[in-house]
């Protein structure tokens, strides 16, 4: 089994992101480590026949079975100019049966994330709104007895030319003020 420390120090690895906007996302329950899941951004041009080797199937399963959505021209391997999914999205689209996995209802949900959640960037999909802080409080909301969901990033994310950080802190102030929700930096000693 793979540690958190482990995890952590896998998935931030150079060899490990494909591009420096690429961003990574895990999801621990009850503090277990044998429940981690890993999540991946899609890139903005998003091939979904040629998904890299080191990306999860759950993300290549969430592509293919999708095809291509209405409004958008397939070339070879390519669906061009699809806005690709935040990390955050791929994990709210598959908690569901996550939970379904773990067969019990966790009482700890950590989420562990390269950059903190964006206000409003991602699409509304599968019933989640826009912003992937807005899918974090309806993932908080729809699960009413998971009583602890906590929220960790190494950095806010600031988009281009730090124009997403107010965005960002706005984010962040709206998880935190969720009862069940506490939000933060990840803790500095697991990033060894
Ligand atoms: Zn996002």
């Amino acid at each position: 089994m793979t540690s958190l420390v482990n995890s952590l120090r896998n998935i931030r690895s150079p060899a490990q992101r494909l591009n420096r906007q690429e961003v990574w996302c895990l999801l621990r329950f009850d503090q277990l480590d044998s429940t981690i899941e890993t999540f991946w951004s899609e890139s903005k041009v998003t091939s979904f026949i040629n998904v890299p080797k080191n990306r999860s199937k759950m993300e290549m399963g969430a592509l293919s079975a999708q095809g291509v959505p209405a409004g958008y021209k397939a070339t070879k391997n390519k669906v061009e100019g699809l806005p690709g999914r935040h990390a955050e999205q791929v994990l709210c689209n598959n908690f569901a049966r996550l939970l379904a996995d773990y067969k019990k209802t966790p009482q700890i949900v950590e989420i562990f994330l390269s950059d903190s959640p964006c206000l409003n960037a991602s699409n509304a999909e599968n019933g989640f709104p826009q912003g992937c802080a807005h899918k974090f409080l309806q993932l908080a909301n729809s699960y009413t007895t998971i009583p602890s969901w906590r929220i960790y990033y190494e950095q806010v994310y600031a988009g281009n030319n730090d124009r997403e950080v107010p965005n960002s802190q706005q984010s962040i102030n709206l998880l935190s003020g969720h009862a069940r929700i506490v939000i933060g930096m990840i803790d500095p000693t697991l990033l060894t």
